[in-house]
C-alpha cells in the first residue's frame, strides 16, 4: 500500500481522529477584517497557534490582556478561501448521497460572516458558499452514479423560522409578494415512524439540475425577512433551514437510500445589550435566544445520553430532531468576527463551540 507523509499523512491521521471521535464536529472560521470595523479601544488580538498538535484547528483570542485558547476540529482563518473551506466538508455533503442524515449549521453574532458561509455571494464562482457549491456536488455525483445503476429523487424546501413561526420561503405567494405566506397556512411538523419530516403545506419542490436549484434558492434569498438591529443594517434575524431529501433505488442491486441535507444559517447570536434591542426587535432578540438556547440543550442533553431530549422546547430543534439524534452527521460552523469591538461575543461563539466540541453523540447509520 501506499506510504504516507508530510501533509497527506497529517490528513489521514486527522481524518481518523475524526472518524473516532463521533458523528458532531466543530470548525471555526474567522471572517477578514472589513472596512467598517470599527474599534472600541480595546486591546484585542485573535493569532492562530503554529504547535504542531494545534496546526490548523487552534484560535488564541486575546481580550484585555488575557489569553484564551480554543482548538476545534478544524479551524479556517481570515485568508480560507471558500473553495477550502468547501473542500473540508465535501466528504460530509457526500455521504447525505449515501443515506446519512447531514446537519450543517452556521452559528455566531450577526456579522460574523454566517451567511457568506452558507450562501456566498452567488453573482461570482469563487465565492460562492458551501449551499450552491454543495448541491453542484451532489448532482455532481448523482449523475456520475447512474452508471452504476443509481437513481436519485431529490426534493428541496426551504423555510425560515422567525420569532417562532415557520415561513416558508419557496411559498409562490411570497414571491410574488402576494401578502403574507402564511395566512391560512399551519405549517405543522410531523415526524413519521422511520424518522422523516413532514411540515404540512410547505412546498416542496423536485429538483433535478443545479439550474433549477440556483433559481430556487435566488426565489429564497429574496424572500428572507430582515429586520435592522444597530449591529448590522442587514442583519438576519431568522433562522433558515435549507433542506435536500434525497431518494436513491439502484436498479441492479435493488438496493434503496433515503439521505437528508439541511443546511442551516442560524440567526445572530448576540446577546441583548449589544443590539439595543426594544419593543419588537427585543421580542425577535428573545425568540432567538431561545431557539439558540434550546439547540444547544438538545445538542447537551444528546451528549448525556440523557432519556429525556428537550426537541420540543423549539421549532428549529423539533424540526431538526430526525437529524440531530445519534444516527446523523453534525457539523457546525463556529463564525467569528476580528472587529476588536466584538471581541466579548467572539469569546462568547468559541465558548459554546468548544462545549458542542466537546460533545459526542453516537455512531452515524445509513438509512436503507
Ligand atoms: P452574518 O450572516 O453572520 O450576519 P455575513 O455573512 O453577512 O454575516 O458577513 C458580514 C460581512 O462580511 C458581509 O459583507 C460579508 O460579505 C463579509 N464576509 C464574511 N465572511 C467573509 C469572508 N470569509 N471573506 C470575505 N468577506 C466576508
Amino acid at each position: 500500500s501506499q506510504i504516507l507523509e508530510g501533509e497527506n499523512l497529517r490528513k489521514k491521521l486527522h481524518n481518523t481522529i475524526l472518524e473516532l471521535k463521533g458523528n458532531i464536529r466543530v470548525f471555526c472560521r474567522v471572517r477578514p477584517l472589513l472596512p467598517a470595523d470599527g474599534s472600541n479601544g480595546e486591546a484585542s488580538v485573535i493569532s492562530f497557534p503554529t504547535s504542531a498538535e494545534s496546526l490548523g484547528r487552534g484560535i488564541n483570542l486575546i481580550q484585555n490582556g488575557q489569553k484564551h485558547q480554543f482548538v476545534f476540529d478544524k479551524m479556517f482563518s481570515h485568508e480560507c478561501s471558500q473553495q477550502e473551506v468547501f473542500v473540508e466538508i465535501s466528504q460530509l455533503v457526500q455521504s447525505a448521497l449515501d443515506g446519512y442524515k447531514v446537519c450543517i449549521f452556521a452559528y455566531g453574532q450577526t456579522g460574523s460572516g454566517k451567511t457568506y458561509t452558507m450562501m456566498g455571494k452567488t453573482d461570482s464562482p469563487e465565492q460562492k458558499g458551501l449551499i450552491p457549491r454543495s448541491l453542484e456536488q451532489i448532482f455532481q455525483s448523482s449523475q456520475s452514479l447512474s452508471c452504476q445503476g443509481w437513481k436519485y429523487k431529490m426534493q428541496a424546501s426551504m423555510l425560515e423560522i422567525y420569532n417562532e413561526t415557520i415561513h416558508d420561503l419557496l411559498s409562490p405567494n411570497r414571491a410574488s409578494g402576494a401578502g403574507n405566506s402564511n395566512a391560512g397556512k399551519t405549517y405543522t411538523i410531523q415526524h413519521d415512524a422511520s424518522g422523516n419530516t413532514y411540515v404540512s403545506d410547505l412546498t416542496i419542490v423536485d429538483v433535478s439540475t443545479i439550474r433549477e436549484v440556483s433559481s430556487l434558492l435566488q426565489q429564497a434569498a429574496q424572500s428572507r425577512s430582515v429586520g435592522k438591529t444597530r449591529m448590522n443594517e442587514q442583519s438576519s434575524r431568522s433562522h433558515m433551514v435549507f433542506t435536500l431529501r434525497i431518494s436513491g433505488f439502484n436498479e441492479s442491486t435493488e438496493q434503496q437510500v433515503q439521505g437528508v441535507l439541511n443546511l442551516i444559517d442560524l440567526a445572530g447570536s448576540e446577546r441583548l445589550s449589544k443590539s439595543e434591542s426594544t419593543g419588537s426587535t427585543l421580542r425577535e432578540t428573545q425568540a432567538i435566544n431561545k431557539s439558540l438556547s434550546s439547540l444547544s440543550d438538545v445538542i447537551f442533553s444528546l451528549a448525556k445520553k440523557e432519556d429525556h431530549v428537550p426537541f420540543r422546547n423549539s421549532k428549529l430543534t423539533y424540526l431538526l430532531q430526525p437529524c440531530l439524534g445519534g444516527n446523523s452527521k453534525t457539523l457546525m460552523f463556529v463564525n467569528i468576527s476580528p472587529d476588536p469591538s466584538s471581541m466579548g461575543e467572539s469569546l462568547c461563539s468559541l465558548r459554546f463551540a468548544a462545549r458542542v466540541n466537546a460533545c459526542e453523540i453516537g455512531v452515524p447509520q445509513r438509512q436503507i
